[in-house]
């Protein structure tokens, strides 16, 4: 009973005019059950106030990062507050080309200081990325590293009603190489387990697990499939009107 959710992460792409005319083919189509589906579309901060603006109502709008705080003398940055202030209820963090990119290399600690703050102080809800890279995988880490990212931001935060865990595999992102159903509903499932055992079972069953990396129409039903997969978090398929096709493959 778990309400499927589909996040479209538009990274830094875009333009005004690319965004005007993907709302408008998202607006054409049918509304949302919203008893069966959530969708929340991030994107680039700059463009978040307008998109808002044109934006079909029952599609909700996310950041894809904010600032660990409160505002103030932070050149560049965003204040969490700053996304509900322009009508946003979500925000990504902890994402992967955050975490490793290296001229970021945001650490647990900062992507957990950054959750706490945007649920308790701004009330946003979250969408949390972990996920293992391709050496981490081969080297038999996978549950390993996303358990500890998952413990990054247990210590740090006790109210999970905000929050969703969106399961990335960083060898699976923008290559193609999507993960096979059995490859993600595995870790999936390990992530359910971990909450149960480290914040409660009320939690575990209740808490949405999107899987993301190289969502697309074609294999997003196969994956959907799964118990544990609550839906996706996509990245170049969600700036494509057929997104709207991975929106309708709890159906
Ligand atoms: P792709 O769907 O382009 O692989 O990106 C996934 C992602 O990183 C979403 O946050």
């Amino acid at each position: 009973s778990r309400k499927f959710l589909v996040g479209g992460n538009w990274k830094c792409n875009l333009t005004k005019a690319a965004i005007s005319d993907l709302v408008s083919a998202f607006n054409a189509a049918s509304p949302l059950d919203p008893t069966a589906v959530e969708v929340v579309i991030a994107p680039p901060a700059i463009y978040l106030d307008s998109t808002r603006q044109i934006l079909r109502d029952d599609f909700a709008i996310s950041a894809q990062n904010v600032w660990v705080s409160a505002g103030g003398a932070y050149t560049g940055e965003l204040d969490a507050t700053m996304i509900s202030d322009v009508g946003g209820d979500w925000t990504i963090l902890g994402h992967s080309e955050r975490r490793h990119h290296p001229v970021l290399k945001e650490s647990d600690a900062t992507i957990a200081e950054k959750a706490k703050y945007a649920l308790e102080t701004a009330g946003l809800n979250v969408m949390y990325c972990i996920g293992e890279l391709l050496e981490e995988r081969q080297s038999g880490n996978t549950v390993a590293v996303c358990e500890r990212q998952l413990a990054a931001l247990a210590a740090t935060v006790s109210d999970w009603s905000k929050i969703v865990i969106a399961y990335e595999p960083v060898w699976a992102i923008g290559t193609g190489e999507v993960a096979t159903p059995e490859q993600a509903e595995e870790v999936h499932f390990a992530v359910r387990k971990w909450l149960e055992k480290n914040v409660g079972k009320g939690v575990a069953e209740a808490t949405r697990i999107l899987y993301g990396g190289s969502v697309s129409p074609a294999n997003c039903e196969e994956l959907a499939k799964k118990g544990n997969i609550d839906g996706f978090l996509v990245g170049g398929a969600s700036m494509q009107p057929s997104f709207l096709e991975i929106v309708d493959s709890y159906k």
